[in-house]
C-alpha cells in the first residue's frame, strides 16, 4: 500500500531497528518505546486489523509472537514479564492502520506506562 508508513517500513524507505525478520512477518522497535524493547509485530502483508486476517495470515502472524518474545528476552535478559496487545479501529487506540502487535517487556511493577 502506497502511503502506509508500516509498509514503508517494512520496504526499508523508513529506516527502524529490526528485531526480527522472515518471509512473512517485520519485527522492530516502537519509536516510542512503553518500555524498554518496546517492539511492533506486523504482517509484511497489508491489512488494516484483525477482522482482514484470514485463518492462515492469523496463524503466520500468531506462530511468529513467541519468537519474537524470545529474541526480546535474548536481547534483554533483565526483562521479567511481557504484555502482547493488539488495538483494532479508531475507538480501540489503534493509530496506525496496517495491523501490528505490541509486545512490551516488564521489568518490574514500577514500569511506567504513562
Ligand atoms: P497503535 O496506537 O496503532 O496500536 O500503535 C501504533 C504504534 O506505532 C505507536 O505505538 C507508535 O509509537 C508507533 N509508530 C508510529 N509511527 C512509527 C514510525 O514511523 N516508526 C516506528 N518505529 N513506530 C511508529
Ligand atoms: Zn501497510
Amino acid at each position: 500500500m502506497t502511503d502506509c508508513i508500516f509498509c514503508k517500513i517494512i520496504d526499508q524507505e523508513i529506516p527502524s531497528y529490526k528485531v526480527y525478520e522472515d518471509d512473512k512477518v517485520y519485527a522492530f522497535l516502537d519509536i516510542t518505546q512503553v518500555t524498554k524493547g518496546h517492539t511492533l509485530l506486523v504482517p509484511k502483508e497489508h491489512v488494516t486489523d484483525i477482522f482482514e486476517y484470514d485463518p492462515a495470515l492469523a496463524g503466520d502472524v500468531f506462530a511468529r509472537v513467541p519468537k519474537v518474545a524470545r529474541a526480546l528476552e535474548k536481547a534483554f535478559p533483565e526483562m521479567q514479564g511481557l504484555n502482547i496487545i493488539n488495538n483494532n479501529k479508531e475507538l480501540a487506540y489503534q493509530s496506525v492502520f496496517h495491523s501490528h502487535i505490541h509486545l512490551i517487556p516488564r521489568y518490574g511493577k514500577t514500569d511506567d506506562f504513562s
